[in-house]
């Protein structure tokens, strides 16, 4: 007997799927879990080798036709129009688009004016605004699919924020906004869209850090008292974008091991 319980698919098999900063961390842990559980997967970030050594690796194990890679730089929008094009031209349609891709810059009141500039510009074209033109650009097909789903990577710099990523911290705030706002206006077209703030998390971004920082900062403020892995942060982006997840929307969900809970 199906209950309604059952009916409800846990699978994305045959979901086709853009991840952007697919390259490394969590977009390329991303990659490779949606495409280990049936998906069809583009690959996106900057650098032709980094990009093509992850579809390797996921045609390598899923076989050709399970993933492509299209380098794209996301503070670019006729970049941004190239990839969607690409993936509609290869997979025929989208289901789900993740919004991954981002940069972590010092923007701090005491540094000189050029590189504050700079570093506030780059942040705010690659962590904000490519999110909401990507949305834009992959809204028609994500409509058709009858089911789209979007998650957008945030940060729990979002929620609690350090010294000197000022420019980080207001584009992970604006993601939050941009994710309940696009959440309300999209709902009714069958699309939900979600966002995940990671905590510390084991990756590029987080590889310049000497292993005793991190160990006596998790043990400071994170309840689990350790980085997270990208694989756990892949898993709660996978999990929203089930079918059986087809009543989140506009979610904010912190993935960091209880960091923003904790009263210090
Ligand atoms: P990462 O550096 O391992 O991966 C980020 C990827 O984004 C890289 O492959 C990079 O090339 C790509 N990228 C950067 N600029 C780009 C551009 N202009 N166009 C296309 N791709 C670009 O870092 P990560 O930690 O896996 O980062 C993934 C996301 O998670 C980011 O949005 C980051 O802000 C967020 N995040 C990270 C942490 C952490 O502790 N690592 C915590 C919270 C949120």
């Amino acid at each position: 007997m199906t209950s309604r319980l059952t009916s409800l698919s846990r699978s994305v098999a045959g979901k086709r799927v853009i991840v952007t900063g697919a390259a490394s961390g969590m977009g390329r842990a991303t990659a490779h879990l949606f495409a280990d559980e049936g998906a069809l997967v583009v690959v996106s970030d900057l650098g032709e080798s980094r990009v093509q050594a992850v579809v390797d690796e996921i045609v390598g194990v899923h076989g050709p036709g399970s993933a492509i890679g299209v380098v794209a730089d996301v503070g670019n929008h006729d970049a941004l129009k190239s990839l969607v094009a690409s993936a509609l031209g290869t997979f025929g349609g989208l289901d789900v688009l993740i919004n991954n891709a981002g940069v972590s810059t010092i923007t701090s009141a005491f540094q000189d004016e050029d590189s504050f500039e700079s570093n506030w510009a780059t942040t705010l074209d690659v962590n904000l605004t490519a999110h909401a033109r990507l949305i834009r650009l992959c809204r028609p097909a994500l409509q058709d699919s009858g089911a789209g789903r979007i998650v957008n990577i945030a940060s729990t710099e979002a929620i609690v924020t350090t010294a000197g990523l000022a420019a980080y911290a207001a584009t992970k705030a604006g993601v939050v906004g941009l994710t309940k706002s696009f959440a309300v206006e999209l709902g009714r077209h069958g699309i939900t869209v979600n966002c995940v703030c990671p905590g510390p998390i084991n990756t590029g971004m987080t590889a310049g850090i000497e292993d005793d920082a991190k160990t006596k900062y998790a043990h400071r403020h994170v309840p689990l008292r350790r980085y997270g892995d990208p694989e756990e942060v892949a898993h709660m982006t996978l999990s929203l974008c089930l079918p059986a997840s087809s009543f989140v929307n506009g979610a904010i969900v912190p993935v960091d091991g209880g960091m923003t809970i904790r009263h210090t």
